[in-house]
């Protein structure tokens, strides 16, 4: 008998897990409104017309091989992806005082920040407490004990009776933790609530980051995503980065170019304004941070990193980008109002307001667990327990029928 016979079975990731059922149920009208991709109107998965034509030029470029890239990714996409977030005129680019590598997308990002900021980050002789939302992203709460933090703490973030942001509770929390503590935060379109703080928010936010000098570590998966506006979308960041504070930054490039299965991201550390030997201290910094990568995977994957630079790099590509991804914003912004008129207009008790003024991929309905176990039993509607439905799983042909749905399962 095997020695690994008695090895327990792992409980389901619950959206991964999800998947799997969806794929198992047999019904021919089944919808699925659980892992965050964007479909089609169609319903079908959707290569982005600009990155299918630089795959092409790739294919095609003589030049093009399977080298490793080096530890840290292909260089040219390590500034593009900085620039990105940071803004073309980022003052702690010109000032060296961002050390960006490729990542594994934003997990692979997440992961090699929490473990760089285990080793380095030493608050009075301990690894840094690392605080997440509640609720947040189910993976946050695996990555940081996995990273070798030890469990999660939370901050509160939503209020659950208007689907927004609960600042006082949050500010409140983020007041308690202890000075040099680590501060997920989601640099828009959070996941799952779809609510955002305002700019006005965000400015409350820094100053208690500031005054408590809590280090943000800003995880961006759906830049662009959220209002179609890449820059809008970065706001948050870029306020954070103005102030000349330590930061963190994360980022995905599988929803805004729809790489998911590429695998990639990047991972930026930004050094407080004022360091003084900056270039010494970055060089250090990007030494780490090889130094957490080289022993876990080696290197990162090339060809999502090529298609980034192809699109960032380039002028025409990169306009023709923003255009798609406003497409695809818009069409999620366009479910969003036609979910909301159909539950009101079928007459489905509550407020559900909050569809339309959630933003990003996702939209917390506020529906219970026992409600949806109901539309995945009775309906075939497949969410995540927390009642979140990933807007992109819906479509012109589809929504009248979750809306109905979902008045069942209401009433
Ligand atoms: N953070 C958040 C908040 C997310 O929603 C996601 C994607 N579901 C990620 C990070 C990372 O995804 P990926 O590793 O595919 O880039």
């Amino acid at each position: 008998t095997s020695v690994f016979a008695d090895v327990p079975e792992a409980p389901a990731d619950p959206i991964l897990g999800l998947n799997s059922a969806f794929l198992a149920d047999e019904a021919p009208n089944k919808i699925s409104l659980g892992v965050g991709a964007f479909r089609t109107d169609e319903g079908k998965p959707y290569v982005l017309p600009v990155v299918k034509r630089v795959e092409q030029q790739l294919a095609a470029d003589p030049a093009t091989n399977h080298e490793y890239l080096p530890i840290d990714g292909l260089p040219a996409f390590q500034k593009l992806s900085a620039e990105l977030i940071l803004g073309k005129d980022s003052k702690a680019m010109k000032d060296g005082r961002v050390v960006t590598i490729q990542a594994l997308s934003g997990t692979g990002a997440l992961r090699v920040g929490i473990t760089f900021l285990g080793r380095f980050l030493r608050t009075s002789g301990s690894p840094p407490a690392v605080y997440i939302p509640t609720p947040t992203w189910s993976n946050h709460r695996n990555i940081v004990p996995d990273a070798g933090l030890g469990a999660a703490r939370t901050y509160r973030y939503l209020d659950a009776v208007s689907g927004g942001v609960d600042l006082p509770s949050m500010l409140a929390d983020l007041s308690d933790a202890p000075a040099g503590s680590v501060i997920v935060l989601h640099g828009c379109a959070h996941n799952p609530t779809g609510a955002d703080p305002s700019p006005a928010q965000w400015a409350d936010i820094l100053a208690v980051v500031q005054s408590r000098r809590l280090i943000p570590f800003f995880d961006n998966a759906y830049q662009g995503f959220a209002s179609g506006d890449l820059d809008a979308d970065a706001a948050s960041v870029r306020l954070f980065a103005d102030a000349g504070i330590d930061m963190v930054l994360s980022q995905s490039f599988a929803k805004n170019m729809g790489l998911y299965g590429q695998r990639i991201g990047a991972l930026s550390v930004v050094l407080a304004e004022g360091t003084p030997d900056v270039a010494t201290a970055a060089k250090a910094v990007r030494s780490q941070l090889k130094a957490v990568v080289r022993p876990m995977y080696s290197s990162p994957p090339a060809h999502g990193a090529r298609i980034a630079v192809g699109v960032l790099g380039d002028e025409a590509n990169y306009a023709e980008w923003k255009k798609e991804l406003a497409g695809m914003a818009g069409r999620i912004g366009d479910m969003r109002t036609a979910l909301k008129a159909a539950l009101d207009s079928n007459g489905t008790p509550g407020d559900w307001s909050r569809i339309v003024n959630q933003i990003g991929m996702f939209s917390y309905t506020g529906l219970s667990a026992q409600q949806v176990a109901h539309l995945r039993n009775k309906h075939h509607i497949y969410m995540t327990s927390n009642g979140r439905i990933s807007m992109a799983g819906l479509t012109t042909s589809t929504v009248q029928r979750v809306a109905d749905a979902m008045k069942d399962a209401v009433e």
